[in-house]
């Protein structure tokens, strides 16, 4: 069996939404020290829709497979819905991953949320903070 399915290959190979969003509406970054993955992830909001979504990573192929796959998925949705959005999902839409990788989509769940967040603050919106990830309790700094 091959260690990483069709649809890794393809988004490592082409990844979608690579590049920098001028004048974003939110912008998150997160970094690995283990995997050594820096994820960068811009995001331009409408309203209240993601009308694009773009990514600049430094690391691993499966990093780069999971940000081309989790902009995929969030452009065009409501915040709301993007929020939602879980590295499960985007693991499952990538058709897998290998398990010493799955740190690799938290990553872009992270950026994600954080890009999110960034949009809030910047636009003065209220929101739970329980919604977000902070450093001292996501957990995967120290369980990778
Ligand atoms: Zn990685």
């Amino acid at each position: 069996m091959a260690l990483y399915s069709d649809i890794v290959m393809d988004h490592f190979r082409n990844p979608r939404n690579v590049g920098v969003i001028e004048n974003a509406d939110g912008v998150g970054e997160v970094g690995n020290a283990k995997c050594g993955d820096i994820m960068k992830i811009y995001l331009k909001i409408d309203g209240d829709t993601i009308t694009d979504a773009k990514f600049e990573t430094f690391g691993c192929g499966s990093a780069i497979a999971s940000s081309s796959m989790a902009t995929e998925m969030i452009k065009g949705q409501p915040v709301a819905q993007a929020l939602q959005l879980t590295n499960k999902a985007v693991v499952e839409a990538l058709d897998g991953l290998p398990a010493h990788k799955i740190h690799c989509s938290v990553l872009a769940e992270e950026a994600i949320k954080l890009a999110l967040k960034d949009y809030y603050d910047r636009h003065g919106i209220a929101y739970d903070k329980q919604q977000f990830p902070s450093c001292e309790n996501c957990g995967h700094c120290h369980t990778h």
